[in-house]
């Protein structure tokens, strides 16, 4: 398959709305956006709900130094298919489906090949990137987009679209790690480090695996919801060293969700020997970690981005069979801005925000309690 071909000689004809940020205030506001014609082997998909990932907030205000502006975020894209091209056989018009962190990649390299196309050189996320054809790729904040068929996926009929799409980034994000990293094995014990968008899901589905899950949090007052409604079975303050102390050496992994610059040597002291942490949190700063904590009893610190398409379709199909969703807080797109601030101060317990593109101007605010 080649889609360079077919899509350099797409044309960006078709109106779609959508939000953008102009500048690193990260102030997102209405901007008229192209999206391509389709092509032989795209996906036309109307937007329904978008999730709120905090990387959008994190390119939005540029702490990764690389925004392009303007920027239309959103990576977490649930919605329903309008029109399909010629050679899509996988959809049809009407089926319920998804996109998450990449809209294509170069579809013949090694990770490619593999299923990995998260890992390919020639990745092409779904937005603040030159696509193929030489625009800037605007991601799910927006009424609508056109994505070929190999990165969109279904949603099984058992997943509501609005709680189902962050696992598109949330879900493949937690997922990957726990199975290339071993750390879905039942009984084994898990900690969740940083109970927000990404840390909720790893709970639910570290529980769905059967694992003893322990879930590490700067904010005591998330006890209570991580115990008695998500599951959990234990719960650690980090700024407690006393709670710390008496957790030492009792995790085979932890999944670091922490979207700031934290101390790791005591969180690395929870794991047992030979235990592994493994980064997916995205701090502005370099981390600092003496050699020691990692050396003296053989502990890995790894990475995970994201996931590859066949592991993302493989991750909805289980969270369908364990009925695993994001807790969300449905918005419209006119409290956008808010919901940013409220991201940033941590305002938003674990709670995913959505934004409901069909009715914006009817949208009441619509809370789900946790
Ligand atoms: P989120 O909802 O904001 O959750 C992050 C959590 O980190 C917060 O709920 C909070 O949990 C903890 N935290 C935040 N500031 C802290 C501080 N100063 N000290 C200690 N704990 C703090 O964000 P998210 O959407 O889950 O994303 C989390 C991170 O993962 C972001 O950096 C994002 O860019 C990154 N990410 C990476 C990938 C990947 O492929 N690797 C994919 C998606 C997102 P507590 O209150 O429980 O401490
Ligand atoms: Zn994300
Ligand atoms: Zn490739």
């Amino acid at each position: 398959m080649a889609p360079m071909a077919t899509e350099q000689s797409q044309q960006h004809t078709r109106k779609a709305v959508g939000l953008a940020a102009r500048d690193a205030s990260g102030h997102l506001s209405p901007l008229a956006i192209t999206r391509r014609s389709t092509g032989d082997d795209d996906v036309v998909i109307k937007i329904l709900y978008c999730g709120i990932c905090h990387s959008d907030l994190h390119s939005i205000k540029n702490e990764w130094k690389n925004a392009r502006y303007p920027m239309v975020p959103g990576h977490e894209i649930a919605g329903e298919v309008t029109e399909v091209g010629k050679n899509v056989t996988k959809f049809k018009t009407g089926d319920r489906v998804g996109v998450g962190c990449m809209v294509n990649s170069c579809q013949s390299c090694e990770s490619c090949n593999k299923g990995f196309e998260n890992h390919c050189p020639g990745i092409i996320p779904t937005y603040n990137l030159v696509d193929l054809d030489g625009t800037i790729t605007y991601g799910g904040y927006s009424s609508m987009v056109v994505v070929h068929e190999r990165f969109v996926v279904r949603f099984p009929n058992t997943i509501p679209l609005d709680k189902g799409a962050p696992l598109l980034c949330a879900g493949i994000t937690m997922y990957s790690p726990m199975k290339y990293h071993g750390l879905n094995v039942p009984g084994m014990h898990l900690g969740v480090l940083g109970l927000g968008g990404l840390g909720h899901v790893a709970v639910k589905f570290g529980k769905a695996f059967g694992m003893k899950v322990t879930v590490i949090s700067s904010s005591p007052g998330k006890m209570q919801e991580a115990l008695e409604r998500l599951g959990a079975n234990a719960f650690i303050v980090s700024k407690s060293a006393d709670e710390m102390k008496a957790a030492m050496s009792s995790k085979d992994g932890i999944i670091n969700t922490v979207s700031a610059n934290i101390p790791m040597a005591p969180l690395l002291r929870l794991l047992k020997p030979n235990g592994k942490m493994i980064l997916v949190g995205l701090p502005e700063k370099p981390m600092e970690i003496s050699p020691f904590a990692l050396v003296a009893a053989n502990k890995t610190l790894a990475g995970s981005c994201i996931g590859g398409m066949r592991d993302t379709q493989e991750m909805l199909d289980l969270a369908a069979k364990h009925d695993v969703t994001a807790d969300i807080e449905v918005i419209g797109a006119e409290y956008v801005n808010t919901a940013m601030e409220r991201l940033a101060k941590a305002d938003v317990r674990y709670l995913f925000r959505h934004r409901h593109w069909q009715h914006p101007r009817q949208g009441r605010r619509r809370r789900r309690e946790v």
